[in-house]
């Protein structure tokens, strides 16, 4: 049966893959973005398509549509762009999830909700099972996001518990891939884009910190799986690659499937709560869904490269001056 889906922060880099995926299955597909971090092109192939529908639309405003499903990943998720105004930011993860469960619960939809590995802060416990309750600083720069993140998790899990609303909860751990902003300023993008120019490759801090990288089509998998499972099974589930690496060893792929000229250069001090270590302990995920990342580092970044190669920059705008 064809659902009616609405993907809130569907022009962005993860909401343009998984509005691709509903397309091509022959769902209606509602794609909502006030275009923040994001631009048309990433959904103009789209347009065209009788079952896809664009509304610009913010979501910290409530909106009232006729729908049977919900993913909702509607916030900026790279640090410069989510710290360049903290109080819109905490604004969209709460308000919009807010919003977005009140919709769901009015026309009896379920929702998945994207919220991220930040959840665990910097985290003490390695890897990080859902279990793990975190460790985040409340009141430091990146707390606008994990906090409201977070914020939104129990507002998922008290609109469950109070009214039946019908839920799921995905952990995102770093994911990367074509279409991802090339002004976003998260670690791929800029790594990319400065060996293919054969500039210095940015590192913060000594390049030890570690993260866990996974390719855009595994997690849209893993949102299809986690949207199609038993309704008993709420979440919160980690959705990630447990390949860890440390971002000096993410330069040193770039630099090599690129054949830069690029030196690794550290340019300043690891920002305020940069977490120091990351990975996902995916065993819910593969019993419960029976997802797993197939997608390597090497190969998932030799794709984003033949990408980032493809795209004309000028007609890019930043989205912040953060950068
Ligand atoms: P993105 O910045 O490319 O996409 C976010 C989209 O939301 C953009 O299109 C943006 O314009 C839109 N948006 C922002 N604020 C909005 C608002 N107030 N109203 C309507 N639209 C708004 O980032 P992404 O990587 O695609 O992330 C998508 C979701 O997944 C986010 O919720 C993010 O927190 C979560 N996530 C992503 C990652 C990752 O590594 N990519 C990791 C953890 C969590
Ligand atoms: N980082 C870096 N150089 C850059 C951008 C990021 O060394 O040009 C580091 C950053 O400090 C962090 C890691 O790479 O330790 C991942 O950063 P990103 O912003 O991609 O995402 P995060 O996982 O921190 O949200």
């Amino acid at each position: 049966m064809i659902k009616r889906i609405l993907v809130t922060g569907g022009a962005g880099f993860l909401g343009s893959h998984l509005c691709d995926r509903l397309v091509r299955a022959g769902q209606d597909v509602i794609c909502l973005d006030n275009f923040f971090t994001s631009q048309k092109s990433n959904i103009e192939h789209l347009l065209d398509c009788h079952n896809f529908e664009l509304i610009r639309h913010d979501v910290t405003h409530p909106i009232f549509l006729e729908v049977d499903e919900v993913y909702n990943l509607a916030c900026p998720a790279s640090p410069p762009h989510y710290q360049y105004n903290p109080i819109k930011t905490i604004k969209t993860s709460v308000l919009g999830a807010i919003n977005v469960l009140g919709l769901t619960k009015r026309v009896n939809a379920k929702v998945l909700h994207a919220s991220t590995s930040e959840v665990y802060g910097d985290p003490t416990v390695h890897p990080q099972p859902e279990s793990y309750r975190g460790n985040v600083n409340p009141i430091g720069p990146r707390a606008c996001y994990d906090e409201g993140k977070r914020a939104a998790e129990t507002l998922m899990f008290d609109y469950h518990r109070q009214n039946g609303v019908n839920i799921r909860v995905v952990r995102i751990f770093n994911t990367y891939g074509p279409r991802m902003h090339p002004y976003d300023g998260r670690v791929v993008s800029n790594f990319i884009l400065q060996a293919l120019a054969d500039k210095d490759i940015t590192i913060y801090g000594d390049g030890q910190q570690t993260r866990s990288f996974c390719f855009v089509d595994d997690l849209i998998d893993g949102f299809l799986k986690m949207m199609g499972a038993p309704d008993e099974f709420t979440g919160p589930v980690n959705l990630g690659n447990p390949g860890e690496f440390t971002i000096r060893e993410l330069a040193e792929h770039v630099i090599e499937l690129t054949g830069s000229s690029s030196k690794i250069v550290k340019v300043r001090e690891l920002p305020e709560d940069d977490p120091l270590q990351r990975q996902p302990d995916i065993t819910l995920a593969r019993e419960k869904l029976d997802w797993e990342p197939h997608i390597q580092l090497k190969e998932g970044l030799a794709k984003t490269i033949e990408w980032f190669q493809s795209v004309d920059l000028s007609k890019f705008r930043a989205p912040t001056p953060n950068l």
